[in-house]
């Protein structure tokens, strides 16, 4: 026992040196933490881990017909193959706003009846935005690679992106507009300024067809797939 007496002493006083440093260690970090939430308080700031929330994620591959509207394109790369020179566009983008590429290499007729339509909209309270336009060859195919990682496959990612020798986008022929609100306006009234729906699975995407203000809008394809420019 008397062996065994000075090692047990040396334990317990260890153990009593590890107390007094987790105690210590812990009133820091408690006293951090009542720091930084006054801070927060007293800033009026958001706390801290809300800056660090996630993006809202983009929506899942889906069979439906009538899928949310594909993300957003990065934002922050550099180069030809993204950013505003590219035809990428920020948050908040109206059809006027033609310091963009995106909207002001849209072809002219396009531009000009998105600009009439979206002036009678804004009187019924509704504002459309460009959540894309025109786009590079070089985006176009950045768009396309992402696509084919997102739905594991080139025949999938065809029902939603077209190739940079295909896409009207490319030509500026084509505009993705957004909220629901607007595109619910365009659907209903789109037809009167040539503005027409061309994919069912893509209720955002609209071009122009001339012969649509007098007849109305073509019938849709049900997704790009079926439309014979796509086929080449
Ligand atoms: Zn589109």
């Amino acid at each position: 026992m008397a062996q065994t007496r000075s090692p047990a002493r040396t334990t317990t006083r260890r153990r009593h040196w590890l107390l007094v440093v987790g105690l210590t260690a812990a009133l820091a970090v408690a006293a951090a933490l009542g720091y930084w939430a006054g801070v927060s308080s007293a800033a009026s700031q958001p706390p801290l881990v809300q800056s660090f929330s996630p993006a809202p994620s983009s929506p899942a591959p889906s069979s439906s017909a009538s899928a949310a509207p594909p993300s957003k394109a990065p934002r922050t790369g550099r180069g030809s193959a993204s950013g505003p020179a590219a035809g990428a566009v920020p948050d908040g983008v109206t059809v006027f706003d033609d310091e963009f590429p995106a909207v002001a290499n849209l072809d002219p007729a396009l531009l000009e009846a998105l600009r009439r339509a979206a002036a009678d909209a804004a009187d019924d309270g509704v504002q459309f935005y460009v959540n894309s336009g025109w786009r590079s060859p070089e985006y176009q195919a950045r768009l396309l690679r992402e696509a084919i990682a997102k739905y594991g496959s080139k025949e999938e990612a065809a029902r939603w992106v077209a190739t940079p020798d295909t896409s009207p986008h490319v030509s500026g022929d084509a505009v993705d507009i957004g909220p629901s609100d607007a595109t619910a306006w365009l659907s209903r009234h789109g037809a009167q300024y040539g503005l027409c729906q061309i994919y069912k699975n893509e209720p955002w995407h609209y071009e122009l067809r001339a012969g649509a203000v007098e007849r109305g809008c073509p019938r849709m394809y049900a997704d790009p797939t079926q439309d014979p420019r796509m086929r080449q």
